[in-house]
C-alpha cells in the first residue's frame, strides 16, 4: 500500500516558520510588528524571536515593498552592469523609483540582491521572487511598460521567465537518467552496512568544496547516539557563479531523492530535509510533485519498497535569501525556524545537529553522486579521477565565455581544457569556486580541479582580458561585507572596512599605505573569524594582490608628503623595548 504525501510537505503557510511568514509577506507585502506578534502566538516563540529571523533573512521585509518587487542580481556573471548600460539605473528612471525605496503609489520597488544562480543567462532578476532572465536594454524598456499598464505577471511573455539547463559537458552523472527506486533497490536488498561499506571504499568526498569524506561522514552519524537521526540536503548553492545544483535539481532529482533515501537507510534516519534556497523557489511544485510520485511508488513514507522496518519522508523548507545559510550549522539553525547564523563547532552535525541529534549534512551532488554509486558499485566510482578525487565534478561556467554553462568532467581536468571547451580563448584568469575560491592566473592555467590541487563548490568565472578585476574584487568585497551575518567582529567590521577600501582604490584616493593596510586586514579576518566565510573572504584579495598587483597599482596615489627623517628608523627603541621586530613593527 503506498504512503501518502505528508500533507505538511505540501502546506507552506503553516509548518514551517520561514513559510508562514513567506506567506504573509506575499498578502501585505511586509511584516508588520502585528503579523510578528501573531506568528509568535501561533508558534509559541518569543515575539524577539520572530521579529529576529523577520530582521535577518532579505526576503523579508518590515516596510511594505511594492507590488511589482524588483531585484536585479549584482553577480559579476548575472548582474545588471555592464560597460555599456546599467539596467538597474534605467528601470528606476524609466519607472522613476528610487533603489530600494517603494514607489509612493507602493506599485513598484527596485533593488538589488546577490547571486540568483542564472549566471549562464546573461543580466537577471527576481520579480516578485521570479526569476526573469536574459535582461537587456529593449526587454527592461518593456518590463516598464508592463509594470505601467499593472499587467500581472501571468501576461508577460512566458519565454522571460524560461530557465534553460544549458549543459554543455555530460559525464557520469549528467549521461545516465536513474530510473526510480533503482539505486534504492540495490541498496536495500543488503544491509546497511553493506551500503554504508560501498560509499565508503567509493572515495566520495563532499562536493560543496571542503571535500569531507562522504562515507565517514555516515559513518560517523550511524554511530552517533541519539533519540532520531535526520539527512539534510544543502541545496543552498550561493556562492556567485554557481548554478549547477539548480540544473540538477532541475531535472535530476529523483537522484537526489533517491541519495537522501539511501543515506537515512545507512545511518537509520526516518527524516529527511531540502534546504531549497529562496532563489530557487520556483523549483518547488516540480520538486513536491516528484516527492509525491515518490510516497507514490513507496519510494519514500512508511515500509519503502515493502521493508517494514524502513519508512522514511521528505520534507522542503525553503531558504529566504541568506548566503550563509548554505554553512551546514547555519543551515540547520534556519531550518530550526532561527537566524542562520553558525554555530560554535565542535560538536559537529554528525552528533549534534538538527535539533541536537546526529545529522547528515550533504550537498545536491553528493547525494546524487551517492545514489549512482550504490547502483554501479565503488569501483566504478573510484576507477574514474585522481587518487585523492574519485569520480566526477559538475562545473557552473559563466562569464567571458562563448559557451555558459553546466559542464561535468572526472576530476583532474586541467583549467586550461575547461577554457577551450566553453570557448573562452582570451581569459586573463579564473575564479574558481567563487569569491571565496581561489583566482587562477594564465599562467597556472595548466593547474586541475581536483582536490588536490583546485578544490571547488563548481563555480569557474571566467574573466577575459578586457576585464577590470579591480571591480570584480570591488564586487567581492560588497558581497562579502553584505553576506556577513554580523555574528563576529573581524568578519562583521573586516569585510565592511575591506569594501570601502576597495571604493578608496577606485575612487582613486589610495595610497601605497592603503595596501598594506588591506593586506593586515584581510589576514585578520581570514585568521580571527568565526566560520567558513570570515576565513575565505578575503582570498580574492590576497590572490590578486599576488598575481595582478599592477591592477592596484594603477590607482594608487603618490602622495606629495616625503617625511625629512627616517620614520621607521626612529622606531627602533621601541622595537627593541617591546622586543618585536618583525615586518608588522616596521612602517616600510
Ligand atoms: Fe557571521 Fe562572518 Fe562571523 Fe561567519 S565569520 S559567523 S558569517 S560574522
Amino acid at each position: 500500500m503506498p504512503s501518502q504525501y505528508p500533507q505538511n510537505c505540501v502546506d507552506f503557510n503553516a509548518g514551517h516558520l520561514l513559510h508562514r511568514l513567506y506567506g504573509l509577506q506575499q498578502t501585505y507585502l511586509h511584516i508588520s510588528p502585528e503579523s510578528m506578534a501573531q506568528v509568535a502566538k501561533e508558534f509559541q516563540l518569543p515575539v524577539s524571536q520572530v521579529a529576529s529571523v523577520v530582521d535577518f533573512y532579505s526576503f523579508f521585509y518590515q516596510k511594505p515593498v511594492g507590488q511589482y518587487h524588483i531585484l536585479f542580481s549584482n553577480c559579476t556573471s548575472c548582474g545588471y552592469q555592464t560597460d555599456q548600460h546599467n539596467l538597474l539605473e534605467m528601470i528606476c528612471r524609466l519607472l522613476t523609483v528610487m533603489p530600494g525605496k517603494a514607489r509612493a503609489d507602493g506599485r513598484v520597488s527596485v533593488g538589488e540582491t546577490s547571486c540568483i544562480g542564472m549566471c549562464d543567462h546573461g543580466a537577471s532578476m527576481l520579480i516578485n521572487g521570479v526569476p526573469l532572465v536574459g535582461l537587456n536594454v529593449e526587454k527592461i524598456a518593456q518590463i516598464t511598460h508592463l509594470v505601467s499598464e499593472h499587467q500581472p505577471l501571468s501576461c508577460w511573455p512566458v519565454e522571460w521567465f524560461q530557465v534553460e539547463n544549458n549543459i554543455h559537458k555530460r559525464d557520469v552523472l549528467l549521461n545516465e537518467q536513474i530510473q526510480p527506486g533503482s539505486s534504492l533497490k540495490k541498496a536495500l536488498a543488503g544491509d546497511s552496512q553493506l551500503t554504508l561499506d560501498v560509499i565508503l571504499h567509493s572515495g566520495l568526498r563532499g562536493r560543496g568544496g571542503a571535500g569531507f569524506d562522504a562515507g565517514k561522514k555516515w559513518r560517523f552519524c550511524r554511530e552517533a547516539e541519539g533519540e532520531a537521526h535526520y539527512v539534510v540536503c544543502n541545496a543552498d548553492e550561493g556562492e556567485p557563479g554557481t548554478f549547477k545544483d539548480r540544473v540538477l535539481l532541475q531535472s535530476y532529482a529523483d537522484a537526489l531523492f533517491e541519495g537522501m533515501t539511501i543515506c537515512a537507510y545507512v545511518i537509520g534516519a526516518r527524516k529527511g530535509f531540502v534546504y531549497l534556497r529562496g532563489e530557487y523557489r520556483y523549483l518547488l511544485n516540480h520538486l513536491q510533485n516528484i516527492l509525491k510520485r515518490r510516497y507514490e511508488q513507496s519510494l519514500l513514507g512508511t515500509s519503502i519498497l515493502g521493508q517494514t522496518e524502513f519508512s522514511f519522508d521528505i520534507e522542503i523548507v525553503v531558504g529566504a535569501g541568506a548566503y550563509i545559510c548554505g554553512e551546514e550549522s547555519a543551515l540547520i539553525e534556519s531550518l530550526e525556524g532561527k537566524p542562520g547564523i553558525p554555530r560554535i563547532r565542535p560538536p559537529f552535525p554528525v552528533t549534534h545537529g538538527y535539533l541536537g541529534q546526529p545529522t547528515v549534512v550533504n550537498n545536491v551532488e553528493t547525494l546524487i553522486a551517492a545514489a549512482y554509486i550504490a547502483y554501479h558499485g565503488s569501483d566504478w566510482f573510484k576507477a574514474m579521477g585522481t587518487e585523492q578525487s574519485t569520480g566526477s565534478k559538475i562545473l557552473s561556467v559563466s562569464g567571458d565565455c562563448r559557451t555558459p554553462g553546466v559542464y561535468e568532467y572526472t576530476h583532474g581536468v586541467s583549467v586550461q581544457q575547461v577554457l577551450n571547451d566553453c570557448g573562452a580563448n582570451n581569459a586573463q584568469a579564473v575564479q574558481i569556486g567563487g569569491p571565496a575560491g581561489a583566482l587562477v592566473a594564465k599562467k597556472d592555467f595548466a593547474r586541475q580541479i581536483s582536490f588536490e590541487d583546485l578544490p571547488t563548490g563548481g563555480s569557474f568565472l571566467v574573466f577575459g582580458a578586457h576585464r577590470n578585476l579591480l571591480s570584480v574584487n570591488q564586487n567581492f568585497a560588497r558581497f562579502f561585507a553584505h553576506e556577513s551575518c554580523g555574528f563576529c567582529t573581524p568578519c562583521r567590521v573586516g569585510t565592511r572596512l575591506l569594501e570601502n577600501s576597495f571604493q578608496k582604490i577606485a575612487d582613486g584616493r589610495a595610497t601605497r599605505r592603503d595596501i598594506q593596510e588591506i593586506k593586515q586586514l584581510s589576514a585578520l579576518v581570514k585568521r580571527y573569524s568565526h566560520c567558513g566565510l570570515g576565513h575565505t573572504a578575503a582570498n580574492h584579495i590576497l590572490d590578486s594582490l599576488q598575481d595582478f598587483p599592477e591592477v592596484f597599482e594603477e590607482k594608487l596615489v603618490q602622495t606629495p608628503f616625503t617625511p625629512s627623517i627616517n620614520l621607521d628608523a626612529a622606531l627602533e627603541d621601541a622595537r627593541q623595548i617591546t622586543r618585536r621586530d618583525d615586518a608588522d613593527a616596521h612602517l616600510e
